[in-house]
């Protein structure tokens, strides 16, 4: 009989699970939920608190996985890279921001990434395979486990590997245990989602939890975003923003527009006016990430920082919140779309 991982589960799965197979109570699911997520045991027989008999029927018929840091790297910036290894020889990262009182952390979804988007070292791999719940989650509590007593991280970002939104089965339980407060109790207006535009999962997401949507847009145009975004394919321009116009939103909640800037591509006043009236309608802040050039995409030029502040100013002028994203950890291959150039698992190991 396969093992069931009790990472990958809720507390509601979990206290379901343990009602129905192992005959235990709710409360007991409960203290079980919390010895796992809040103490981070990595053994059933840490547990205190939890009857003897129940942590042997775990351990007979549950796994109990943690992630291990295979290697972490510190940027002079303050930023930090960890490298996980994945029990099939798979490799992943999470990257921690800090940036004034926030302590970000940066998630992985999925190992590589099926949607190829033609600026990103991640999607050139392809998909290998989807994080389970249990390694997504893991992420925030490995790495808060690694910082001093009183440092906590603040927020939690799914702008890593992957498309969270491709691997939403598993996301949503793995959200269900950031958010919970006998998990890890993150605040849902601390966690954003990013995603490239898988329309119909925009809604499922918004109907299964209340977290912050961040949209990975980069083009004004059809044309010019399928030259770099695949997905458009799939879900044209057009329909993803009648999608993001159509996301439930709490009054004071805004839908962040990610833009990556290429010089001579998508950096003109042009396309600043055309991102403009794309937005018109939503309640949207855009954030601009001048694109970090690497050896991988010798083609891809970052645009000078005037033109990314004149960009600025378009929007800011017009009474729409705009931020320039500060490129951080270039030094240990961190920055946006560079993750996933340290060693990887298998095949990938070779062509890296
Ligand atoms: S930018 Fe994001 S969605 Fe696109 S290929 Fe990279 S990881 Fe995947």
């Amino acid at each position: 009989m396969d093992r069931v991982d009790v990472k990958c589960l809720s507390r509601d799965a979990l206290t379901r699970w343990m009602v129905d197979e192992l005959g235990d109570d709710a409360g007991r699911a409960v203290r079980v939920f919390k010895r796992l997520w809040q103490d981070g045991v990595t053994d059933f027989a840490q547990m205190d608190g939890v009857a003897r008999a129940t942590r042997e029927r775990l351990a007979e018929r549950a796994v109990l996985p943690t992630l291990e840091a295979d290697v972490v790297l510190d940027s002079a910036d303050g930023t930090r890279k960890f490298l996980w290894k994945l029990h099939d020889g798979y490799r992943i990262e999470s990257v921690l921001i800090p940036d004034g009182h926030r302590l970000t952390l940066c998630m992985s979804s999925q190992v590589g990434c099926a949607m190829a988007c033609h600026f990103c070292v991640t999607g050139d791999m392809g998909l290998k395979r989807h994080l389970t719940a249990s390694e997504i989650a893991d992420q925030a509590l490995q790495v808060q486990r690694t910082l001093p007593e009183g440092v906590r991280i603040t927020n939690l970002v799914f702008m890593g590997m992957g498309e969270p939104l491709h691997n939403l089965k598993n996301l949503i339980p793995a959200l269900e245990i950031l958010l919970d407060d006998h998990g890890l109790n993150f605040s849902h207006r601390k966690v954003t989602v990013s995603t490239v535009g898988l329309v119909p999962k925009m809604a499922e997401l918004a109907a299964a939890l209340p977290v912050n949507l961040a949209i990975s847009v980069n083009a004004t145009t059809e044309e010019q975003r399928l030259q770099i975004m695949p997905i458009t394919r799939k879900h044209s321009l057009a329909e993803l923003m009648d999608a993001a116009r159509a996301f439930p939103l709490p009054p004071g909640k805004r839908i962040t527009f990610e833009y990556v800037m290429f010089a001579g591509f998508n950096d003109t006043l042009d396309d600043a006016a055309r991102l403009f009236e794309l937005l018109r309608g939503i309640p949207a802040k855009v954030n601009l990430i001048p694109y970090n050039e690497n050896e991988h995409y010798r083609d891809l030029k970052c645009p000078d920082a005037a033109t990314v502040k004149a960009f600025q100013h378009y929007f800011v002028s017009r009474g729409l919140g705009c931020s320039v994203r500060t490129t951080r950890g270039l030094d240990i291959s961190a920055a946006c779309g560079q993750l996933g150039r340290a060693r990887m698992g298998g095949v990938l190991a070779a062509q890296l």
